[in-house]
């Protein structure tokens, strides 16, 4: 019997207006398609935010990530209001920095920069899952 959590949420914030937040939402989207589909669910944060029970009840029990486009951290700030502090908070610019990547300014489309970005992102959050649930 183990005490470790079966799935991880991850909570992308939902910026259109700063292009580190298209980022988040794809890197989420290719983590529950690609990398992590069994080990996590996405959780809407504008639903979140307008009072969806489930998605509450989900990040209050089970632990989460937050992916946020910019230092605002939108996500991560409402997800721990309206529930519980996220188990790993993620923020696109820095996992650029982090990773020696370009700072992404294209508002529209995905060109080769914007797609090596959301990769990067998403390897940190497939990352962070694995450290949630214990995988080697
Ligand atoms: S964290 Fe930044 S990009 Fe994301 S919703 Fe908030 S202001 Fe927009």
């Amino acid at each position: 019997m183990t005490d470790k959590p079966m799935k991880v949420g991850i909570i992308s914030c939902s910026g259109e207006a700063i292009p580190g937040g298209t980022i988040a939402r794809v890197a989420c989207r290719k983590v529950l398609d690609d990398l992590r589909p069994t080990q996590c669910v996405t959780i809407c944060l504008p639903l979140f935010i307008a009072g969806g029970e489930e998605e509450r009840m989900f990040a209050n029990t089970y632990p989460t990530i937050t992916v946020d486009g910019c230092e605002k951290r939108c996500a991560a700030l409402g997800t721990e209001k309206l529930s519980a502090r996220p188990a790993g908070t993620l923020i696109v610019a820095e996992i650029l920095r982090k990773r020696g990547l370009c700072p992404i300014t294209k508002l529209r489309g995905l060109g080769a920069e914007e797609k090596d970005a959301a990769q990067a992102v998403a390897e940190e959050i497939a990352a962070a899952i694995d450290e949630i649930l214990g995988a080697e």
